[in-house]
């Protein structure tokens, strides 16, 4: 016997604002949003979750989450480990996309997707990315195509590394195929077949990703290139990128070693980004959770390493708002809408009747997370 949820008195994110109301919930799905919604005549056992006029919004969608654990570049003890499904919903995320990085020779598809199907069983959405830093692609099934096209939650490609010393330097004819295949592989499955880019500090930026949208028939919005706030010359180039039809993503984790070299925090290029008249439905933002986050001393010694935080994709929403005046819809829908949208999750990141009951409720004043739903369960 299932349960009504029934959530009374909120003031709706879908993103866009949408007035006080109430929505109900069953199945893991919304089943209706409005203001005076009266389900107790139905006969059926109702909880109440009081929202007290406080905001609901979509749950958060996480484009990038190395959440079978990453790192590893500095030896074994290196190894991050894998995401903890309470981390995410303390983190208000509620759909990940998940990808190898650096390691594809102790890391395998086959555990990303036992941590997927893991994460599943906490209500929480979680999506592979087939392929890795690296090329020739590393999959599943022996071939991008067959992997999107057969395993459920692949749904693209990365993140591939290009301008990085540690990806393979691909040529343009070697990403173009990559590409076509996660394009032919995405239309088989009915996915996005989209290729996250992993992009270096390297000076050439994404000028390979021109190059091969120039010489072949790659759209240019097949390509989601991340870390596009590394350094401002990087972000000048995203923002061409994105006026070229392109969409770019912004890397929410950081140190303050990062942020003195130059990076530019998320949040703040998002508002950036907006000013310049980047469109929001091609801005998003990720938090490149359990990544390894180095920290110096300052003689420029390794300290010690830590998992990435996915709580600062939230930080962010809430930094973008409160300190970059970066209004509360753009700032959700970079980490929710757009995301969904780019990735191809139909049923992801909106309020709407019919879509999945993922739902975050903020704090009205401090924009605090109150709690969590996903797939219809409050975490
Ligand atoms: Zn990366």
């Amino acid at each position: 016997m299932t349960e009504l949820l029934w959530i009374r008195d909120a003031q709706l994110m879908t993103p866009e604002p949408a007035g006080r109301g109430d929505v109900l919930v069953a199945f893991g799905r919304i089943l209706a949003v409005g203001p005076g919604l009266r389900p107790d005549g139905l006969g059926v056992a109702t909880r109440v979750l009081e929202a007290d006029g406080h905001l609901l919004c979509p749950g958060l969608v996480d484009g990038l989450v190395h959440f079978g654990g990453g790192g590893g570049e500095g030896g074994f003890e290196t190894r991050m480990p894998p995401l903890a499904a309470e981390s995410a919903l303390a983190a208000g995320v509620t759909t990940m996309v998940g990808a190898l990085g650096t390691d594809d020779v102790t890391r395998s598809h086959a555990d990303l997707l036992a941590c997927a199907r893991a994460l599943a069983a906490r209500g929480l959405s979680a999506y592979v990315l087939t392929g890795s830093y690296q090329l020739p692609p590393v999959t599943l099934t022996g071939s991008v195509r067959r992997d999107l096209a057969l395993v459920p939650e692949m749904i693209g490609v990365g993140e591939v590394a290009i301008a990085d010393h540690r990806g393979s330097q691909p040529g343009a004819a070697e990403l173009a195929r990559l590409a076509s295949d996660a394009r032919v592989g995405g239309m088989l499955g009915g996915k996005s077949g989209k290729v996250l880019v992993h992009v270096g500090d390297a000076a050439e930026g994404l000028a390979l990703l021109r190059e091969t949208s120039s010489r072949w028939p790659v759209p240019i919005a097949q390509w989601h290139p991340t870390h596009v706030n590394r350094n401002p010359r990087l972000f000048e180039d995203g923002l061409a990128f994105v006026r070229e039809g392109g969409s770019i993503d912004f890397t929410t984790s950081t140190t303050p070693d990062m942020l003195a070299g130059g990076e530019i925090p998320a949040a703040r290029a998002l508002a950036l980004a907006l000013a310049a008249g980047a469109p929001i439905a091609r801005l998003s933002m990720s938090s490149d959770g359990q990544a390894s986050l180095p920290h110096f001393d300052a003689s420029g010694r390794l300290l010690s390493l830590e998992p990435a935080p996915i709580a600062s994709l939230l930080a962010d929403v809430v930094a973008a708002v409160l300190q970059h005046g970066v209004s509360l819809s753009d700032a959700l829908a970079a980490a929710s809408t757009s995301p969904a949208a780019i990735w191809g999750l139909r049923r992801k990141g909106r309020i709407a009747a019919g879509l999945d009951a993922d739902l975050v409720l903020l704090d009205r004043n401090s924009l605090a997370l109150r709690w969590t739903m996903a797939g219809g369960r409050i975490g």
